[in-house]
């Protein structure tokens, strides 16, 4: 039996969490000497490089009832080409699509799941892989028992690893359902990397002291090439738009820097970034939470703090 990866094109291309799914499946499969079959749900530019990251066969789906994503029909999909290909670990992604799949994939194809995987499993004795749980303070295993398994991973988890070369992709002929939702209305924010996706993350709390004051964060955000997020009082109080609310009750990131500026470090809002690889907290106060979960912590005033460090990074730009 082989490994099935479902890969969702973004705007018509694969982006990074889809090269991680293909290397973390290659990953997998070196160990229990399987195949990587990738399912590509949509159509994009890029496909074929998927071979490169690890993929041994690419199939493409492309139907018109795929444009509007429905959990229902995806899963329906996903399952049948898992059936049809004669894959028995099906991996997705743990993005929000992805989680609204696991659940309905796991029933289908009668298997143990585990959400927001964060290591290639192992299959020395069974099949167990780990996860983070308690707001990331604790590491959790899980055994898998069944012959069909359904995983998703956590963005930037892994890296993506070139291996091999392009494969040339096959088209899949299975039936797509007709969705049951119809799209209304889609707002995209357009120029930023999504949050999930994110390597570099600069987010700001309530010692901003007010939205007019944002443009410091930006500037920062914009000279390091970061995605801006910000606490949950933040987005309540209106001062920035919901999809940058991080934490527990929001976007749960993992990216390699987060930068935090005037966030106290409630245990809500690091549930959803103490996974993040380098934490640098900016705070005046020396008794924040956040400092106790910093890799690299600055003390002082916010508003004196930060424009001196953009400027630094981007004298440090111009000289490199
Ligand atoms: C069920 C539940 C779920 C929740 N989910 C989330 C969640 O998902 N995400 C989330 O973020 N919160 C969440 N919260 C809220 C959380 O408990 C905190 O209230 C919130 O994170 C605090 O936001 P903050 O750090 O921006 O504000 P504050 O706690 O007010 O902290 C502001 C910080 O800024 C510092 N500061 C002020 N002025 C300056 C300055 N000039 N220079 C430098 N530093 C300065 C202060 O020292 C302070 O540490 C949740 C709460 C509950 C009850």
């Amino acid at each position: 039996m082989s490994i099935l990866i479902a890969i969702e094109p973004v705007n018509g291309t694969l982006n990074k969490g889809s090269f991680e799914l293909t290397s973390y499946a290659k990953m997998l499969a070196t160990k229990t000497g399987q195949e990587v079959n990738a399912l590509v749900l949509g159509s994009s530019n890029n496909t074929s490089q998927l071979g490169k990251y690890g993929a041994d066969k690419v199939y493409t789906i492309e139907n018109a009832n795929l444009d509007v994503f429905d959990s229902q029909v995806y899963a329906t999909v996903i399952a049948e080409a898992a059936g049809k290909l004669g894959c028995s670990t099906v991996l997705v992604r743990h993005t929000a699509n992805g989680k609204a799949i696991l659940g309905r994939l796991a029933v289908k194809l009668k298997a143990d799941s585990v959400s927001g995987v964060n290591s290639v499993p192992d299959t020395q004795a069974g099949f167990t892989v780990t996860k983070s749980v308690y707001s990331g303070k604790a590491i959790a295993t899980f055994a898998l028992s069944t012959e069909n398994k359904v995983l998703s991973l956590m963005g930037n988890a892994v890296q993506p690893q070139e291996l091999g070369t392009d494969v040339t992709p096959q088209v899949l002929d299975i039936t797509v359902p007709s969705p049951r939702l119809t799209l209304v209305n889609r707002q995209t924010d357009t120029g930023h990397v999504p949050l999930p996706e994110a390597e570099k993350v600069v987010s700001a709390g309530r010692g901003m002291k007010g939205p007019e004051n944002w443009g410091i964060v930006e500037d920062l955000a914009t000279a390091l090439g970061a995605t801006t997020a910000c606490s949950r009082p933040v987005a309540d109080t209106g001062w920035r738009p919901h999809h940058e609310h991080v934490g527990q009750t929001g976007v749960a990131i993992r990216p390699n820097l987060y930068i935090a500026i005037g966030i106290s470090g409630a245990i809500q809002h690091l549930a959803g970034v103490n996974n993040s690889k380098t934490i640098v907290v900016i705070n005046k106060d020396p008794e924040a939470p956040f400092f106790k979960a910093a890799d690299y912590g600055v003390l002082g005033d916010l508003f004196e703090v930060v424009p001196k460090l953009t400027e630094a990074i981007k004298r440090f730009k111009e000289k490199a």
